[in-house]
């Protein structure tokens, strides 16, 4: 367990919490992406959870009262949150190594990458790097080469080091700006990386267990966002379980079941090409009803895409006419179009909808969409007051 006994040097009580002060401190205050500790300091007078940390030259600890009352010079027990503590601490460590593995496999390609933000979490956390390309593979030679690293046990070392020193590390990792202090904490991965971190972090790689890439998405302007778990072998079994569930729905092998969906898409691609096809050719019955010195064209769809059924209507759409196309899907989506000599106006006929229906959307005088929470008969009705 991580505790230890302390005076309360200051306390001030605001609203629901205390703002307290303890010397010695060994609660992590956060920095470096790593969050704070969370943990309790208690003695027999008084218990109380640490749920934040403000830092300032010391840190100021946010407390939450549970019982009692707390006064400077009180003697304390402080501990930490333990479990809390220690997925930090592998999840900082496994982005340290998960980042220098990315590095050397993009400098082997002649690429350059950077670190642009950490964000560690307990359950997933995030790492943010600029880089000209990114691919899966990348990834996979990177996740690869760190898990061979954790079965290897690599050691880690922390130096404290001053920054005359920094010469003698000329691969560390450091942002020079950000140091104010002349001590410079170096955490070293045996041989391999060394980074200026505040952070805590395991004694040796072994103790993070395994390492696991599991989501991965372009943020735009080169910048990418990598979310990892550590120590997860449950989250590994479960996707490997949902893959071998898909592949017999499917009736395909696991290891086939991208080519699989790939052979789908292709596919699905190729029918939309059809179906548009067809829509350009059949011809589509619409209702036609005389409104004054216009004809109302109308049709009913159901689940069609927005872009079909827009193309479905403004065929309909002749001189003298409006067209409403509605199409059912969760809601009512429908789609109107008036001809130039119509004498009417798409967009104020939704506006007016939206009012009477509770509705959403809008358009232009020749054409607008809308979608409301009715029927097609309390949507026409409504339709047919306004135009008439
Ligand atoms: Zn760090």
């Amino acid at each position: 367990m991580i505790k230890w006994t302390a005076t309360v040097v200051d306390v001030k009580y605001e609203k629901d919490l205390i703002n307290v002060v303890v010397s010695p401190d060994n609660f992590y205050p956060g920095g470096g992406g790593q969050p704070c500790d969370y943990g309790k300091i208690r003695n027999n007078n008084f218990e109380g959870e640490v749920f934040r940390i403000e830092k300032k030259d010391y840190s100021v600890l946010k407390v939450k009262p549970v019982s009692g009352k707390l006064k400077t010079n009180d003697i304390v027990e402080c501990i930490v949150d333990e479990k809390r503590r220690k997925r930090l601490t592998q999840m900082h460590s496994g982005q340290h190594a998960f980042y220098k593995h990315l590095e050397i496999v993009k400098k082997i390609k002649g690429e350059e990458i950077s670190v642009e933000k950490v964000d560690i979490n307990e359950v997933e956390s995030s790492l943010y790097v600029k880089a000209s390309s990114l691919t899966w593979n990348d990834l996979f030679r990177a996740e690869d080469a760190l898990n061979e690293m954790i079965k290897e046990g690599r050691p880690v070392y922390v130096h404290n080091i001053r920054k005359e020193e920094i010469p003698k590390y000329p691969e560390l990792r450091i942002k020079t700006e950000r140091i104010k202090s002349d001590v410079i904490r170096v955490v070293e991965i045996k041989d391999f990386d060394w980074s200026a971190c505040s952070g805590t972090h395991v004694a040796n790689l072994s103790e993070i267990k395994n390492f696991i890439v599991s989501r991965f998405r372009s943020a735009g302007n080169n910048e990418f966002e990598i979310k990892f778990r550590v120590d997860d072998s449950s989250y590994v079994a479960k996707l490997s379980q949902e893959i071998r569930v898909i592949s017999s729905m499917v009736n395909e092998e696991p290891e086939k079941l991208g080519n699989y969906i790939k052979k789908i898409k292709d596919e699905n691609e190729r029918l939309k090409g059809q179906i548009n096809e067809l829509i350009k050719t059949a011809k589509i019955e619409f209702d036609s009803q005389r409104v004054g010195d216009i004809t109302l064209y109308s049709k009913h769809l159901e689940n069609f895409d927005n872009k079909r059924f827009v193309q479905i209507g403004n065929s309909a759409l002749q001189e003298k006419s409006i067209v409403l196309v509605t199409n059912q899907e969760e809601n009512l989506k429908y789609a109107v179009f008036c001809s130039p000599d119509s004498g009417r106006n798409a967009a104020e006929i939704i506006k007016r909808i939206n009012i009477k229906l509770n509705g959403k959307g809008g358009g232009s005088n020749s054409f607008g969409m809308g979608a409301v929470n009715a029927t097609r008969e309390e949507l026409l009705k409504e339709f047919m007051l306004i135009i008439s």
